[in-house]
């Protein structure tokens, strides 16, 4: 059993902000006892700091990651439609080691700046899961890989945590009901990019005589639907209850728009933060938050999205749409844990714990991560 000390914490699915904080994890990485009272023994203080549970990644291409910035002036289109798209020549053009070296540096990144757990699209079917988990062997980050082969399904089941779909639109209506009932015979997660830009969605409505976000519900039944930049309202209610990813920068990055998250949250969606693919944007979630929160704001004014329900986004919304054990600090969760320094020039004085954390706190704020129980990384 080790405890650690922490002056300020947030605490529980709530994510209350709770001073003098001790937590107590076994060694096999759940979180035993959470209290104010300190026990006999504390292996580590942190004192002037804050504790918060690591944050999740709900959506990445880390795949992609040996290319950043490369075709910076492309559209969407130019870039990733399969498959003759900039991403998919380099990659057909890259060694195995240049793919894995650029995996290897995201999942760092990662770590260094919060993340304990992310959900990659991966591609290139059972090889291209088994290139990611060799990469990601030394590296003590943890991750769902969904992956992409509608041929064979099962096999990709094997390695891979769910599949993760580039649309819907390229597939008949029996293709995708074929894939869904092989996840849920699986017990796999079914993930899908869906009205990222207009074109796409007018394209689905061309072909299927209705939107890819209709026909991720009602055809693939999809637990995970990815950017819903340019949902409808109508299409917005319908996914209430369900966990969309939502990439802002990348959206931005791209030219496409910024995704209506405050009306996802008005109608009960759960949103989550996802830093899409590292060749156009950086993997680190406080940037995400930080630029959400500003978007938002420009867009909607100042009181249409609270810092709190973006903090949510990246811990408490994702565990429960990807369904993980961690994402709040609470006995029987996984002891995966941020220590952020409080005491930093660019964090003091803390006035409003919530907006200091989404706007004011960098990644080299974070002093201490905890994956499982064990110390990830320290600064
Ligand atoms: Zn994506």
């Amino acid at each position: 059993m080790m405890t650690i000390y922490c002056e300020y914490g947030l605490i529980g699915r709530s994510l209350a902000f709770e001073e003098n904080v001790y937590i107590s994890f076994s060694s096999s990485g759940f979180i035993k006892r959470v209290s104010h009272i300190p026990p006999r023994r504390v292996d580590e203080e942190y004192a002037s700091c804050l504790v918060m549970p690591g944050l999740i990644n709900a959506h990445t291409h880390i795949g992609d990651s040996f290319f950043k910035e490369v075709g910076f002036n492309f559209t969407v289109e130019e870039l990733v439609a399969p498959p003759y798209g900039l991403k998919h020549r380099l990659l057909d053009a890259a060694s195995e080691k240049d793919i894995k070296d650029g995996i290897r540096w995201a999942a760092m990144e990662m770590l260094y700046s919060g993340t304990t757990t992310f959900a990659d699209f991966r591609e290139g079917g059972v090889w291209g899961a088994l290139i990611m988990r060799r990469a990601l062997e030394d590296i003590p980050i943890k991750y769902l890989i969904l992956g992409r082969d509608h041929t064979n399904t099962a096999d990709l089941l094997r390695v891979c945590d769910g599949v993760g779909l580039p649309s819907t639109t390229i597939y008949s209506d029996e293709e995708l009901r074929r894939m869904r009932e092989e996840c849920k015979m699986m017990d796999a997660m079914i993930a899908v990019h869906a009205s990222e830009t207009k074109d796409e969605r007018e394209r689905s409505i061309r072909e299927h005589g209705v939107s890819d976000v209709v026909r991720a519900l009602s055809v693939l039944d999809a637990d995970l639907l990815v950017h819903l930049t340019h949902a409808s309202d109508e299409e917005l209610a319908l996914v209430s209850g369900r966990g969309v990813a939502c990439c802002p920068r990348a959206n931005a990055y791209l030219g496409v728009g910024i995704p209506p998250v405050e009306k996802m949250v008005e109608v009960g969606v759960k949103v989550c933060l996802g830093t899409d693919n590292v060749m156009i944007n950086s993997p680190d979630l406080f940037r995400e938050m930080d630029f959400l929160g500003k978007a938002v704001r420009a867009r909607s004014g100042v009181g249409a999205l609270d810092a709190k329900s973006i903090l949510k986004m990246v811990t408490v919304n994702p565990a429960e749409a990807l369904n993980l054990n961690s994402g709040w600090i609470e006995r029987g969760r996984s002891a995966d844990l941020v220590i952020i320094d409080f005491e930093a020039p660019n964090v003091k004085p803390v006035h409003h714990p919530y907006q200091v954390l989404v706007h004011r706190v960098k990644s080299e704020n974070v002093t201490c991560v905890y994956v499982n129980g064990v110390k990830a990384y320290e600064k």
